[in-house]
């Protein structure tokens, strides 16, 4: 509660005069079933979706790519913050805690822009480089979404029958192709998301990763961290060593909820 900014009045502060106040009613909803789950400590920060709200209606952002869903915090924030024609691909393997969320974004009327793939994310983000679009015809339930992901991945080696049948599934090239993505799940990998997604994020786009302060311990000697915490601190160090030196993206670390690196991708 206390946040980054160490403070828990200021944090409080900031929350009731200046978050709250502005959070639709269904992220807020999402935020009060979340209470009562053993992990709702996992979910967005508020003030953290706050801000990237503004910067998806900043870009314009349409085809969007999310890595760790949990019960939907951030997902409603950038269904509810794009078009809607917008295409989110939302990548857990955890639906459990997705279809915690799920009526809240049925009720807040964006289900048809996300397209939720119960899976790790790597094995999706390799399938998307190769050019397999999990795009899929408008008649598919998008309740059958992992039905469809199967469905679609026979349809690319059997297209003549497909096309047979009058449907026509786009080959789409991928790279390049989003405008936003939010990382915010296993921290070792961060990584290898950011290689995979500099590769499908356009020139101009935003890759954000969530929790690159890991709670302030990013400056505390490794001997004061708890010891569950020191492990997702490495990776995170790490991550936040190799960011500041890769030159294909420029980097904002904003000290908001438990610290977000935002990457504009730049060539
Ligand atoms: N952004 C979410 C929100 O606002 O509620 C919180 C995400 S929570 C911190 C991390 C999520 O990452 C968990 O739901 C977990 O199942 C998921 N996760 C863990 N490993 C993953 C992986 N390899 N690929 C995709 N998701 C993963
Ligand atoms: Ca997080």
């Amino acid at each position: 509660m206390m946040g980054l900014l160490q403070s828990f009045e200021l944090a409080k502060y900031i929350l009731e005069n200046n978050v709250y106040p502005r959070e639709p009613s269904s992220l807020k909803e999402i935020r009060d079933v979340t209470a009562n789950h053993p992990a709702y400590f996992m979910s967005t920060a508020p003030d953290t979706a706050q801000l990237m709200g503004m910067l998806l209606k900043l870009l314009n952002a349409k085809n969007t790519i999310e890595i760790g869903v949990y019960t939907g915090y951030s997902l409603l924030l950038t269904a509810l913050s794009t078009p809607h024609d917008a295409m989110i691909i939302a990548i857990d393997p955890d639906r459990g805690a997705y279809e915690i969320g799920l009526p809240i974004i049925q009720k807040a009327g964006v289900e048809h822009k996300i397209n939720f793939i119960e899976s790790q994310a790597l094995p999706v983000l390799d399938k998307l480089l190769q050019n397999l679009s999990i795009k899929y015809p408008s008649f598919f339930n998008l309740h059958f979404s992992s039905f469809v992901w199967h469905f679609f991945n026979f349809s690319q080696s059997n297209s003549s029958f497909f096309f047979f049948l009058g449907i026509s599934f786009k080959q789409k090239e991928n790279e390049g192709s989003f405008d936003f993505a939010f990382v915010d799940a296993d921290k070792d990998n961060y990584l290898n998301y950011h290689e995979r997604l500099l590769k499908l994020v356009k020139v101009g786009g935003l890759i954000v990763f969530d929790n690159t302060l890991w709670g302030g311990t990013v400056v505390q000697p490794e001997e004061a961290v708890p010891g569950k915490r020191k492990e997702a601190r490495r990776w995170i160090m790490e991550f936040n060593k190799w960011i500041s030196t890769d030159e294909r993206v420029e980097i904002c670390v904003a000290p908001v909820g438990d610290g977000i690196t935002i990457c504009r991708r730049i060539c």
